[in-house]
């Protein structure tokens, strides 16, 4: 052996990673108090390949003559990655390490090969990877909040704030892009009716359940919102008022085939049913969001004394003062 095992201790005392000398045909030959604190059963192998496999992206290295042959041509670090053959460590991860070549004092030849594991380099990937499980927990409990931030509680569709802010985007893109958008209010006909016959509940359930409904007839890239109480806003991005009203139709239907099922207090199962009314206003129609919204407002009312279960288009040619006297409490006055 061209290494003096003496030379070799005092070497691996000098090195603060943990680190293993082996000869070149891997034959183990000494290691420091780190590599044994991180691999106890060094102390049982003889080979290096005993304890850990070699894995590199360069070349294969299931062999490891050939290994010992390409790095002994080399001169300074070699980066290698070590996989644990220990199971016990239950250590799936592999670890970068770099391999020198320690060359013969008299005939400089290449004599034996040391294993450092770059440990620094482990722990700051551990706590590298803590730091973007962190954030991304982080970014996850503010996605949670903003989401929270922007939905209605009990149907769990988007809620007054959110549509308001819509509304005023669809508008910009209205007023650029001349990209039509169609408002519409619906409200349950007679729900105070529901609340009184079925309970409090009951009367939620039927929200819910009006909200679903809307939801699954409603484009994705449109907007469902409850406005509050049983009241709802659609928005219909992109919309003529002839696609508006194909929609309208088709949710009036599934709104009258809706059934609820309710089991009452003394466990009797009922079948709770409802209508709605809907007043729709296209934004060409309006000179800003708030007009869209009392017009839309204004159609509603019709739509209601006119017998409800039905919907109405905005009449344009109707003053503002008209409604605000007939709402005192108008949707319109709310987004001011
Ligand atoms: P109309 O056809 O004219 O719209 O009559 P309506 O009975 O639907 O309207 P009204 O405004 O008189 O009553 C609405 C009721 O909705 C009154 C209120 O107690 C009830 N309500 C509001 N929010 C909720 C809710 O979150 N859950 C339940 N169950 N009821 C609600
Ligand atoms: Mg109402
Ligand atoms: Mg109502």
């Amino acid at each position: 052996m061209g290494i003096e095992k003496l030379s070799v201790a005092s070497m691996l005392a000098g090195i603060r990673e943990a680190a293993v000398i082996t000869c070149l045909d891997g034959n183990i030959i000494h290691y420091n108090n780190q590599m044994k604190r991180r691999l106890p059963n060094i102390d049982n192998a003889k080979i290096i390949t005993e304890v850990f496999s070699l894995a590199s992206k360069t070349f294969n290295v299931s062999c490891f003559k050939e290994f010992s042959s390409i790095v002994k041509r080399r001169s300074g670090l070699f980066p290698i990655r070590l996989k644990f053959n220990d199971t016990r460590l239950n250590d799936t991860s592999t670890i970068p390490a770099y391999v020198s070549v320690l060359k013969d004092a008299e005939n400089n030849e290449p004599a034996a090969l040391i294993y450092k594991l770059d440990e620094h380099i482990v722990r700051f990937n551990n706590r590298l990877r803590q730091l973007q499980d962190a954030k991304r927990a982080h970014a996850k409990i503010a996605r949670e909040a903003k989401l929270k931030a922007s939905m209605d509680s009990l149907t769990g569709l988007k809620n007054r704030r959110f549509v308001q802010s819509f509304l005023e985007m669809q508008w910009k893109a209205y007023t650029s892009k001349g990209e039509d958008t169609v408002l519409i209010i619906f409200d349950i006909d007679f729900f105070k009716q529901i609340n009184d016959t079925y309970g409090h509940a009951a009367g939620d359930e039927a929200i819910k359940a009006f909200g679903k409904c809307l939801h699954s007839q409603t484009r994705p890239s449109d907007v469902v919102s409850r406005w509050g109480g049983e009241e709802f806003v659609v928005v219909l991005a992109n919309c003529s008022s002839t696609q508006a009203r194909l929609y309208l139709e088709r949710v009036m239907t599934s709104i009258r085939q809706l059934r609820i099922k309710y089991k009452n207090v003394v466990n009797e199962q009922t079948l709770i049913s409802m209508t709605a009314s809907a007043g729709y206003c296209p934004f060409s129609q309006a000179s800003s969001v708030q007009e869209a919204f009392s017009q839309a407002d204004r159609a509603l009312y019709e739509a209601k004394s006119e017998g409800r279960d039905q919907y109405r288009r905005a009449c344009p040619d109707i003053a503002m003062s008209e409604l605000t006297s007939a709402f005192p409490n108008s949707r319109s006055q709310l987004l001011n």
